[in-house]
């Protein structure tokens, strides 16, 4: 029998593990998309046992002794294997500071959360939700001394979802992306062309509102023969590994933005996880390399592309004649429809400008959550008032405060900053593309999306973890993650739509 090395017999552990976990994720798919409600108890004891083997096959006591064994051989710097080590390393070290009756405690506490928190925003009634969540707060201080911290115990909470990224730099981030915002949406507010959103507000037959997306999707290079669209209640992506991504999206007959845009989401995501190195597939480096990266390959296309007048060119014409509604609508006022930028209380409907600031506000509040600066008790009343600085909108009730989102009841806190990184990797990763592809605009015009894709698929999804993501980002743009790239962009295509 052929001896395995470390290295080898790390990678095989890797590849079950991730098995397991693209098993759960079928189930998981089946259940959102097929499912019979009956079967929703049987689905958890399914996946249940699904996670515990996964659990326990990560967390083998031998794995430290093969750790160890495998960092002591020579690896060539920057190399996947390299990076399978750090990953591999990163993950085990941090799975096993934190004690097994703290997860325990995070997933039971997260279960009844998860119920309160629906039937407290149904009811728009805080005091419903508040024990539970106070409950994950303490829980997650808990761990983030487990793991420890040095500036900030939200740094520990935070590389859960963006590995390397640390509260002082998102803090700089972000002050200068509300800077640069707060005026920009001040001046558009002002702005005598307001746009129209009536037209998107018509009859959509859902039939041909698929077939349309599925078009986009497929002509921006997802891989139909490789990945389906369906519809659930909340739009996702999942990536089951190799040659299997599914997308799904919702539809409203009397809505054409909410689907189109959302499967032009998705599917920026579908092809990240379409181009990630199949053949390593399971390896801690094969995987998508954060959150922020994540969704810098949906919101490039969902927004950058996706609302710029080069896409809609090419698809304005097509857009006629599939629906008869738009046929005394003329392209620009459609192009400003679709960028119509104004305040609003749900971040899930925000536009692409005032989305960031929705993301500021959760940012700063679970800082000050974790640090212990804000209690929960005082959660709606701090919401309501940093929502009015930055809005200048009064929060009518807390279904459409500070309950409207389901990260914190699952525990996910530190997760909601890495919507904004999204947004501002994917205008520098464009800005730099656009220098190596100078002609980009002219091929979009001609509804050719090849040579962005090709780019991003060769710079960016082919590499999957080997770089963290700042790492990434210097290597691929030549520069440290910064808001002007994303910024300028934004101001370019809004102040002449404006009429500024
Ligand atoms: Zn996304």
């Amino acid at each position: 029998m052929k001896t395995q090395t470390p290295y080898t017999e790390l990678m095989n552990r890797a590849r079950t593990v991730a098995l397991l976990h693209s098993c759960s994720s079928v189930l998981h798919w089946d259940q959102q998309t097929q499912m019979p409600k009956a079967g929703a108890a049987h689905r958890g004891e399914q996946l249940a046992l699904l996670a515990r083997l996964a659990h326990k096959e990560a967390t083998d006591p031998k794995i430290r002794d093969l750790l160890i064994e495998a960092e002591s051989e020579p690896c060539e710097a920057d190399s996947f294997e390299a990076a399978n080590l750090r990953e591999f390393r990163h993950a085990f070290d941090r799975a096993r500071k934190i004690p097994p009756r703290l997860v325990e405690e995070l997933a039971r506490a997260t279960a009844l959360a998860n119920e309160a928190w629906a039937e407290a925003r149904a009811a728009a009634d805080f005091a419903k939700f508040r024990p539970h969540l106070e409950t994950i707060v303490a829980l997650k201080c808990e761990e983030a001394a487990a793991i420890g911290w040095s500036a900030h115990p939200y740094d520990a909470l935070l590389d859960e979802y963006e590995p390397g990224a640390s509260t002082a730099e998102l803090r700089t981030l972000f002050a200068e992306l509300s800077a640069g915002l707060v005026p920009l949406l001040q001046q558009l507010a002002d702005a005598k062309q307001r746009p129209d959103r009536g037209v998107l507000e018509r009859d959509y037959p859902i039939d041909r509102q698929r077939l349309f997306a599925e078009s986009a999707a497929a002509a921006i290079g997802f891989d139909f023969r490789a990945g389906r669209l369906d519809t659930t209640t909340h739009p996702f992506c999942s990536g089951f590994g190799p040659g299997d991504c599914r997308i799904t999206t919702r539809y409203n007959p009397r809505g054409f933005h909410e689907a189109f845009f959302g499967v032009l989401h998705e599917a920026g995501h579908g092809l990240y996880e379409q181009n990630l190195p199949a053949a390593r597939f399971g390896e801690p480096a094969a995987q998508s390399c954060s959150l922020g990266i994540h969704e810098s390959q949906s919101r490039l296309w969902e927004n950058l592309v996706g609302r710029g007048r080069p896409f809609w060119d090419h698809f304005f014409p097509r857009l006629r004649q599939t629906f008869p509604t738009v046929a005394d609508v003329d392209p620009d006022a459609f192009h400003r429809a679709i960028n119509d930028v104004r305040p609003s209380f749900i971040r899930v409907e925000a536009d692409e400008a005032t989305y960031n600031l929705h993301i500021a506000l959760r940012f700063e509040l679970e800082q000050a959550l974790v640090s212990g600066d804000l209690a929960v008790a005082d959660l709606p009343a701090a919401w309501n008032a940093r929502f009015r600085t930055l809005f200048g909108l009064e929060v009518p009730n807390d279904r459409e405060g500070c309950l409207q989102d389901i990260h914190w009841s699952f525990g996910g806190l530190g997760y909601f900053p890495t919507y904004s990184l999204g947004n501002l990797y994917a205008a520098q990763f464009l800005r730099a593309a656009r220098r190596a592809l100078p002609d980009l605009d002219d091929a979009f015009r001609h509804g050719d999306f090849r040579p962005l894709a090709g780019w991003l698929a060769a710079n960016i999804h082919s590499q999957g973890r080997r770089f963290r993501a700042a790492r990434l980002c210097e290597r691929v743009t030549g520069a440290p993650l910064s808001v002007a790239p994303f910024l300028d962009a934004l101001r370019a295509k809004l102040v002449p739509l404006y009429g500024l």
